[in-house]
């Protein structure tokens, strides 16, 4: 088969969260010896890890409203069968962010994306793939269903929606400056409340959509979960799917981390905690004997950080530790650092995306904090699974799929869970947790359980390659 991955970001190329890591780890294990694989991205100002040796293709010239917007095609088979290919072109892509600054999102993001889409179709035809199935993902490649509906083009599509609360809805201007005719513009295709809807657009016109978790896949038709498109999703609920992420386990390896303090597997679980002990060092923290709960993650109002702040405001006053890496809206960031203020010794919010404090901070804490109001599937706590850190979730999404609460009377679980979303049931939840660590042995088997878990991607990719073959046959 013939699978082009299109997205916005992949590791090792460009992160900001974990579309990256779902899109780096595709390119790498759908390509087998049956499959050849392109993965199409922006060429970012950003971008690392470039393999030397990049090829031009060809220049283009890509007419958005009355312009012809030049730009060129770059692209580098980086091992037999795997190909990277990037669009280039400066004034959409040379930034020095991906989406936005911190004043918001950048005014042009449906012409920059719009322009991507057009020119990974362009690419296709250019360099002669006889692609079989573009595996798109979220907003931002939402209109290449579309276009290739529009132009009877023979390429089948999955759509895959990481996270429904970012729609890509855009003023009517983008249909003028993209060439869409107004034939699509109405409720029941990409219209979304007077808005063009990218996200909308790789609804509808998909072949096949899917989502990151079997809960979330519900979730998100219903009115609580589905941001004003669960009805279009409910007319297409016989082409949808969830399919649960994984991760990469040789990335996210507590026996192989070379970003760790110390390594450590399942049976020498005890050196976890020099992990715990240099961190507390490095960060002048005083944390041995204490719970150590973690959280890495986006600042935002989804991932439930306003329940966070008031949860912390009262468990702060008892004898934990925490520590918090993230960055995004500016008042839960301020109202992380007024709280460190407040407690110094207790608490410390490091205001940064660093990959290598990440990796420290899975490692070293007891417990990892994911109180989301909706986790579409979520990394944070497969990735403290496989560390041994207890993950302490809301039941949303992936976090409900993966995550088992503690039963007291059968002493299974993986971890922690609570159900509404609220600081007292949060806070509660933190409780339980300290309890469990009072408890050495309870925490040992809980540690042990946990990291039993398997959410590599082998199942994943499995359950991918199965339904690719059934959307080419038409099924
Ligand atoms: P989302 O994609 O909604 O942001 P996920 O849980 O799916 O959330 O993935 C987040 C990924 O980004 C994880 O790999 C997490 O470790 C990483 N991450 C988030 N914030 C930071 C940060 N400030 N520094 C380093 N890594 C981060």
């Amino acid at each position: 088969m013939k699978i082009g991955i299109v997205t916005s970001e992949a590791v090792p190329f460009v992160k900001s969260g974990g579309l990256a890591d779902i899109a780096g780890t595709l390119f790498n294990v759908y390509h087998t010896e049956e499959n050849e694989i392109y993965l199409f991205m922006p060429m970012y100002k950003t971008i690392k890890n470039i393999p030397s040796g990049l090829k031009i293709e060809e220049n283009i010239a890509i007419q958005i409203g009355s312009q012809e917007i030049e730009g060129q095609i770059l692209s580098k088979e980086i091992e037999k069968g795997k190909t990277l290919v990037l669009i280039k072109q400066d004034r959409y892509f040379g930034r020095n962010s991906l989406y936005g600054t911190k004043q918001g999102d950048y005014p042009d993001n449906a012409e920059r994306f719009g322009y991507f889409s057009l020119a990974v179709l362009k690419a296709i035809d250019i360099m002669g793939i006889n692609i079989d199935i573009l595996h798109l993902n979220d907003w931002q490649t939402g209109l290449i269903p579309l276009f290739i509906k529009d132009k009877r083009l023979n390429i089948k599509t999955l759509f895959t929606i990481h996270n429904l609360g970012y729609q890509g809805n855009f003023p009517q201007g983008i249909l003028d400056l993209l060439h869409i005719d107004r034939k699509y513009f109405s409720p029941a295709k990409i219209e979304f409340y007077n808005s063009v809807s990218f996200l909308k657009s790789g609804i509808v016109y998909s072949d096949f959509i899917s989502t990151v978790s079997p809960t979330y896949a519900k979730e998100i038709r219903t009115k609580k979960y589905g941001v004003g498109m669960e009805e279009i999703l409910n007319t297409r609920k016989n082409f949808l799917i969830g399919i649960l992420n994984g991760i990469d386990y040789s990335l996210w390896n507590p026996e192989t981390d070379q970003l760790i303090y110390k390594n450590y597997s399942i049976n020498t679980v005890k050196d976890k905690e020099e992990n715990k002990i240099k961190l507390g060092e490095e960060f002048n923290f005083d944390v041995k004997g204490k719970p150590l709960y973690g959280l890495v993650g986006r600042l935002a109002e989804q991932k439930g950080i306003d329940i966070l702040v008031d949860a912390l405001n009262s468990i702060l006053n008892e004898n934990i530790r925490v520590i918090i890496l993230g960055t995004g809206e500016k008042a839960l960031e301020d109202a992380l650092v007024e709280l460190q203020k407040q407690h110094h010794n207790k608490l410390k919010a490091l205001i940064k995306f660093d990959e290598a404090t990440a990796h420290k901070i899975y490692a070293a804490s007891d417990f990892f904090m994911m109180p989301s109001q909706y986790e579409p599937c979520g990394l944070g706590q497969l990735i403290s699974l496989k560390y041994g850190t207890l993950p302490i979730v809301r039941e949303t999404g992936g976090l409900k799929d993966t995550v088992d609460d503690y039963n007291e009377y059968t002493h299974c679980g993986n971890g922690i869970s609570f159900s509404e979303y609220c600081s007292d049931d949060f806070l509660g939840a933190m409780q339980r947790a300290k309890k469990i660590y009072s408890n050495e042995k309870l925490y040992k088997q809980l540690q042990q359980n946990a990291m039993q878990c398997d959410f590599s991607w082998k199942k994943s990719a499995d359950i991918y390659m199965k339904l690719f073959k059934q959307i080419l046959q038409g099924k």
